[in-house]
Parts: C-alpha cells; structure tokens; sequence
C-alpha cells in the first residue's frame, strides 16, 4: 500500500487530495443569505432544539454506555475464529445505525422523512465531519434537522439515507466547497474537523457514523463516471448505488481489504518502518489484498515482500473500517520461521525485532527514539493485544 496510507493509519498526515473545485456554493446553495439563518425553530427536531444554545448537549445516538467508552476499551483477547458482533474493538467500527436497506429504494418514504421534523441530517465538509462539544469532554456528531440538510444538498447527489437511529431516519449531505460552512450556512452550528484527530474522542458510535459517511462519500466523489463506458453516472438507491444511463451498468460502493499483521517469533515481535512514515515510527507490516489471494496468503505474500520473513501460521485479531479512502483493515498476528528480517527498501525502508517487554514500554512511550502508531490504528491494538498474551 501507499506510504501516504500507511502514514495515515498511524493518525498521521492530512488529506492529500487535491482534485476539489475551489467553490461550488453556486451548485447547490442558491440563497447563502437565507441558509446563513437558523432555521425556525418549529423546524427542528426536538432533541436538536434542546441542544441549540447549549454547545455541550446535542443528539447522541447512545447504543449503551458500554458502547460509548473510548477507544481506551481493551482489546478483546485473541481467539482464533472469534467474531463476536458485541465487539467495538476499534476506531470506526460500531456504526449504532440500522441501515434499513429495505428503504432505499423507496423515494416516497424518503422525500417524507426528509420533510419531517423528525428526521435528522449530519454535514460532512471535505471529508469532515460537523461536531460540538460533548458534556463530557470530548466532541460529538452536531445534526442538523433533515430539511436543512435536503435544503442544502440540491438534490440527491449529494445526500445519503445513512438508516434509522430507532424510529428516526439519519441522513448525511456532502459539502465539498472550498470555503467553509461553519462560517456560512451553518454558523453557529458547530465546527468541521479531521475525523482522524478527534475520532479517539468521540462517542464510538458516532466515529462509526462519520466513518461511513465519509467512506461513502469519498466513493461518490472517485466514482463519478462509469468503469465501463465513461458516460457520467447517477446516483440511485439513496446514494447506495451509482447508475450509468448510457449501459445500464449498476455500481456499487467499495471496500478495499488490507491485511495488517504483527509478525511474532518466540517472545519478539517484528516493525517496520514506511518510507513516508513519520520519523521514528514503528508499526505492523501491511498491504492490500489482491485478486485470487485469502487473507492468510495476502499475509504470508506481504511479509516475504516487505521483510523477506515466512509465514507459519496467522490469526485473525479484528476489523476495522478505515475511510481513507476506503479501506477494511485486516488485523493479524502472524508466526514466523527463523531467518533474518530483510526490508524490501520499496515500502519498507528499516525492520526491527522487539523483545515483548520492549514492546510493551514502546506501547508506554518509554522507547528512546522509537514511537508505535497511536490507538486510533488497528496496528495499536495488534500490538497491545500481543504484549497482553504473554
Ligand atoms: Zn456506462
């Protein structure tokens, strides 16, 4: 994979794009003037309206208060085979949401509930997403009632039905103007931020939220012609699918799978460093799946590629959504046979064997010059968990 992701899974680096318009207010926000007012308070659904004027209490979308402990949950122990749906182990998963796929489909419904004063609506600006403050420390999602959002949108484009919070239908819109909208329409309606700096801080629903909105709509923004014929496409099944009016072709939203593993021998562990990793860094080795491979083989390909190391066996750790673009990062703790650690110096430009109790005050910042990725990575956890073991 690319150094620029790599560096991104240590919590590291900004978003690199660079393909936006410089303004496209004009698109889809005819009357700024008007936007820039809050809208009448009749509007707004009721748990919004308590929030207004009190920045530390907005609309959380509570699965239970063990869902909402930060990412400080432990890792859950290492189980081969073990896929327990009650795990949040990391960042970005536990999206509390019921997609209600049923209803995509079904415009009348959604026109309704975009109509409501119900229905509620979650900005993402480039990428970010709109947060306040949370009462306890802490930012949280900031909704906005679904009208505004529909208002703003100019249409399906760029809106998603993100599915039900109980009985309320959660919409998302994508803002990708240059100039930001906390200043404009949305003025006093909380700030936009880089999902990335304050996932570990938020709610771990609402991470997962903002996680697949933004996975979401980077799709849309990359997807915009048809992979078969080149005609531009149309949004179809409440952003869930794209068209192609020219073929017929359907497109459907991707996901990327990563394998990252930690490669274990004895009681030492093996890191590598990137080449657009932030210096001193240290983390598992990874890369992306390819065609005709298992995951166990993806993993066994990358660590001969990258550390010239063979694989004797892996197991599976956990998941973890990763919306940069669109990734699903694999974790794996893999077992390797004797023989000298080589970096490939493509991707890897320095390997490093560990011992575990070095690693486990690497984890604890007590390494001179060395530093792991942050617990916001999936390769943090890998980590912790393996020192846990022994
Ligand atoms: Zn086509």
């Amino acid at each position: 994979m690319s150094g620029a992701e790599e560096a991104g899974m240590a919590g590291r680096g900004g978003d690199r794009r660079t393909t936006r318009s410089k303004s496209r207010y004009g698109c889809f926000l005819p009357d700024l003037t008007g936007l820039a007012r809050p809208p009448p308070i009749a509007d707004l659904h009721p748990l919004y309206r308590v929030a207004r004027g009190r920045a530390q209490a907005g609309v959380v979308l509570e699965c239970s208060e063990a869902d909402r402990l930060r990412v400080t949950t432990p890792p859950r122990p290492l189980k081969t085979g073990d896929m327990t749906l009650k795990a949040f182990t990391n960042v970005f998963a536990g999206n509390p949401l019921n997609r209600a796929s049923e209803k995509r489909g079904d415009q009348v419904w959604l026109d309704e509930q975009l109509g409501s004063a119900e229905a509620l609506g979650m900005a993402m600006w480039n990428g970010k997403p709109l947060v306040e403050n949370a009462k306890d420390g802490g930012v949280q999602l900031a909704y906005l009632p679904a009208k505004m959002a529909r208002d703003l949108s100019g249409g399906p484009e760029k809106l998603l039905f993100m599915g039900l919070w109980q009985d309320t239908a959660v919409f998302a819109i994508d803002i990708d103007t240059s100039a930001d909208p906390a200043d404009g329409p949305l003025e006093g309606l909380g700030r936009f931020e880089d999902l990335r700096m304050i996932a570990t801080t938020m709610p771990v629903g609402d991470a997962g939220i903002a996680a697949t909105a933004r996975a979401m709509f980077e799709w849309r923004r990359r997807h915009r012609f048809c992979a078969a014929c080149g005609e531009p496409s149309e949004v179809a099944e409440a952003g869930w699918k794209r068209i192609c009016p020219s073929c017929q072709a359907q497109h459907f939203p991707r996901t990327d799978p990563v394998v990252i593993m930690l490669a274990v021998r004895g009681d030492s562990c093996l890191m590598g460093r990137g080449n657009h990793f932030p210096p001193k860094m240290y983390s598992a080795l990874a890369g992306f799946l390819e065609p005709g491979e298992t995951i166990e083989e993806a993993c066994a390909r990358e660590l001969f590629e990258e550390a010239g190391l063979r694989a004797t066996s892996v197991r599976y750790h956990s998941t973890q959504p990763w919306p940069y673009p669109s990734s699903l990062m694999i974790g794996l703790i893999a077992e390797v046979a004797e023989g000298d650690a080589i970096p490939d110096n493509v991707e890897i430009q320095e390997v490093r064997w560990f011992t575990r109790e070095e690693t486990r005050r690497l984890l604890a910042g007590g390494v001179p010059d060395v530093f792991a990725p942050g617990p916001l990575a999936i390769a943090h956890q890998l980590i912790k968990a393996w020192v846990e073991e022994g």
